[in-house]
């Protein structure tokens, strides 16, 4: 079992910032609206995030631990149409499997309760414990009992920018999220609740980023694409920031990385870069997001299709911003 969990953490938590993202994930399909990460020594000592969402109750607190237990999925068929940005059931844990876990949550109503998994003990019952609605997890000593894992851990500085570039990120990826990060700490990176997308752009972008953009807004055939489009003469450090958001989930797909350069290379040459941020819309079931663990990568029921609507929808805006 112990040997098993520490597979599939392998597959799913590479790095400190692989931890933040699985949890923030959970935080968002909790439906939380603030949601507070601290870390310390970027995440290789201590990641705790903290979210105002519908909590766990305390009877399903273990078996939120437990492997392949997601209450993501009611049906098999559920599978095919995945709205929610968890559903393998593996994150937490993979996470228990190779860190020191407390879980502490609480539901309007509800007494709170809490649980401390140590990797490769039995896991206590459920504690009585203090915790507003919402729930707070802490994952102490990252890796501590695989030391393989620690090895090809990078220098701190690295480890913690991935995990601002992944908070950054998730600050785009809804207009009314609240969310901080303190290191060591300190605060190093807050956006409220009540942001708009301009004030979110600025925050990740860099305040010239929106005057020299355009607006991206068309629909066609049930896809519709919308966002902000860069021009690549911005700050050259900016140029490679490309948030592209399918149904609230950031995704990297080559193919729809060809069909934006594309786009842009019509104008400007070949191999120009420049800032984007897109969210892309479309049926839940016209994609399958269960390709790899990570989830980054997407399968699309006519890929084709998919392509050619973003390049054109990205020249169309672009073409529409010139005077
Ligand atoms: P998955 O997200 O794929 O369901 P996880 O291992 O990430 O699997 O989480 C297991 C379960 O724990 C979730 O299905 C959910 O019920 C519960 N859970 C985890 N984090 C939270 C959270 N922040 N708020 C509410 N429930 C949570
Ligand atoms: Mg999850």
């Amino acid at each position: 079992q112990q040997l098993a969990c520490q597979i599939a953490a392998g597959e799913v938590i590479e790095r400190p910032a692989s931890v933040v993202k699985e949890l923030l994930e959970n935080s968002l399909d909790a439906g939380a609206s603030r949601i507070q990460v601290d870390i310390e020594a970027a995440g290789t000592r201590l990641i705790r995030v903290r979210d105002n969402g519908a909590g766990i109750h305390a009877d399903d607190l273990a078996l939120a631990l437990a492997p392949h237990s997601t209450s993501k999925l009611r049906a098999v068929a559920d599978l095919a149409a995945i709205r929610s940005l968890g559903f393998r059931g593996e994150a937490l844990a993979s996470i228990a499997a190779c860190a020191r876990l407390r879980l502490i949550s609480g539901q309007s109503g509800v007494r709170a309760c809490e649980i401390s998994a140590e990797p490769g003990a039995v896991l206590p019952a459920p504690a009585p414990a203090a915790h507003p609605a919402g729930t707070t997890i802490e994952v102490r000593d990252l890796f501590f009992n695989v030391p393989a894992r620690r090895k090809f851990l990078r220098a701190e500085q690295t480890e913690f920018l991935h995990i601002l570039e992944l908070i950054k990120a998730f600050s785009l990826a809804r207009s009314d999220l609240g969310l901080k990060l303190s290191h060591n700490g300190r605060t190093v990176f807050s956006i409220s609740a009540g942001a708009d997308l301009l004030e979110r752009v600025a925050t990740v972008f860099g305040r010239g980023f929106a005057a020299r953009a355009c607006r991206v807004d068309v629909a066609d055939r049930g896809l519709q694409l919308s966002g902000i489009a860069g021009q690549p003469a911005t700050a050259r450090s900016q140029a490679d920031r490309q948030y592209l958001f399918l149904n609230g989930r950031l995704i990297r797909d080559r193919r729809l990385n060809h069909a934006l350069r594309l786009a842009y290379s019509e104008d400007l040459g070949a191999g120009r870069h420049a800032p984007l941020l897109l969210y892309l819309t479309m049926d839940a079931g016209d994609f399958d997001v269960n390709v790899h663990p990570t989830k980054h990568e997407v399968r699309f029921r006519a890929a084709r299709d998919v392509h050619d609507f973003l390049y054109s929808a990205l020249r169309q805006a672009l073409a529409d911003a010139v005077p």
